[in-house]
């Protein structure tokens, strides 16, 4: 037999799937792959039960319906005073995932370079090797998890087509400074690259306002936002994503996802532009809840003795090892004497060291499972 693509050859199973499959077999509690363990809203689900008894079970138009990028479009004229043009600079995608590939496949040639900061989302890879495009990582240093402005400024040389901000951050729950975000943006317009910008975690930003990356000066020109509603409604099954830019640019993204699913599940963005156009009580609780749930981890991880780095933001809290240990056998360890699923960090990391010095907890889990958890990692 011939063999299967090259590139797609060396792919490996995602780190959520191994710890989650890891964590069922052992019948450990699931701190791991970031999902809620409690199910998303009731008002939204009973709004995509409407949408499915109301003959919405068509094809979606390949843009995405447009109550929902009117939806999305007015949000971020209304939350962060951004201008979007619903008809020409949004496109709708099956979560921030499908979002990132797209806009990977429709900026990217082979011989270009994207500048990554690392610990990074795993997908961000696979979306640039299979465009034939080289990953230039740079690292974000533990414990504050700031970069080297000239470890960043010796990654970009002329081929640098595309720098990937993840803001909030996962794995490490760091909120980027507006400092840090105009240096990036600065270099940008100097060098002439874009910058994809992936904000899903937009409304897990613990320590001020999120402000997107293209409403900064000079670089709404060069950005694509891309955020879901997967985190914001605990509905991470739904896959309910989108691209902003420059509409050349969503022309093109749309290209790729045209050819690639075509649309997004009909139904779920009738429901999503209804519980997107009405959300803001429901941010506000939101938000309250799960910095109640950051407190419970974090006061709970530290009475269990874990050197915790406070996140800012996101849903996940990264704990330093003890010298000697390493983050696989560490997690392993944690499943299977302590009944508890966590994140091996090297599995962010391409360049650094550091990854394999820190393990990621998630707290988008009730209450009772963060208690089991921290009651499972006291026991001796
Ligand atoms: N980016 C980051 C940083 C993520 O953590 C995730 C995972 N939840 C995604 C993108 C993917 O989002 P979605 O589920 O909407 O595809
Ligand atoms: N983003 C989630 C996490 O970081 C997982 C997403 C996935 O499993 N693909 O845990």
């Amino acid at each position: 037999m011939k063999s299967i693509n090259t590139k797609v050859e060396q792919f490996k199973e995602s780190i959520f799937s191994t710890m989650t499959k890891l964590a069922l077999e052992n019948k450990a509690i699931n701190l791991s792959q970031g999902f809620p363990d409690f199910d998303g809203p009731k008002w939204v689900i009973d709004l995509a039960i409407q949408a499915l008894n109301n003959n919405k079970n068509q094809y979606a138009p390949s843009m995405g319906i447009l109550p929902l990028r009117e939806a999305i479009a007015n949000n971020y004229k209304k939350i962060y005073q951004m201008p979007v043009n619903p008809l020409t600079e949004v496109v709708v995608t099956n979560g921030a995932t499908e979002a990132i590939f797209c806009t990977c496949l429709a900026l990217l040639n082979p011989g270009d370079e994207v500048v990554v900061l690392e610990p990074f989302y795993d997908s961000y890879l696979a979306s640039i090797e299979l465009t034939g495009a080289r990953i230039v990582p740079v690292t974000l240093h533990a414990p504050t998890f700031n970069f080297d402005f000239n470890e960043l400024k010796n990654a970009i040389g002329p081929k640098t087509k595309l720098l990937i901000l993840n803001n909030p951050h996962n794995p490490t729950g760091k909120v980027f400074t507006d400092e840090e975000i105009d240096t990036i943006g600065k270099l940008a317009i100097e060098h002439d690259f874009y910058l994809l910008s992936d904000e899903v975690y937009e409304f897990l930003n613990f320590v001020r306002p999120h402000r997107p990356t293209a409403s900064y000066a000079g670089l709404n020109t060069r950005t694509i936002t891309i955020s879901s509603t997967g985190k914001t409604f605990g509905l991470t099954g739904w896959k309910i994503g989108w691209a902003i830019g420059p509409e050349y640019i969503i022309k093109a993204i749309h290209n790729v996802h045209q050819f690639s699913t075509f649309c997004v599940a009909h139904p779920l963005q009738v429901a999503m532009a209804e519980a997107i156009s009405n959300m803001e009580d429901y941010l506000k609780e939101f938000k309250h809840e799960y910095s109640r749930k950051k407190d419970i981890l974090v006061t709970g991880l530290k009475k269990c003795g874990f050197n915790i780095i406070e996140p800012q933001g996101t849903y996940f809290v990264m704990a330093q090892l003890p010298a000697g240990e390493n983050d696989v056998d560490y997690c392993k360890r944690l499943i299977t004497e302590k009944k508890v699923a966590t994140i091996p960090t090297s599995a962010f990391y391409l360049k650094s060291e550091d990854g394999k010095k820190m393990i990621r907890f998630c707290f988008a889990k009730k209450d009772e499972t963060l208690e089991s958890a921290i009651l499972n990692l006291s026991n001796k």
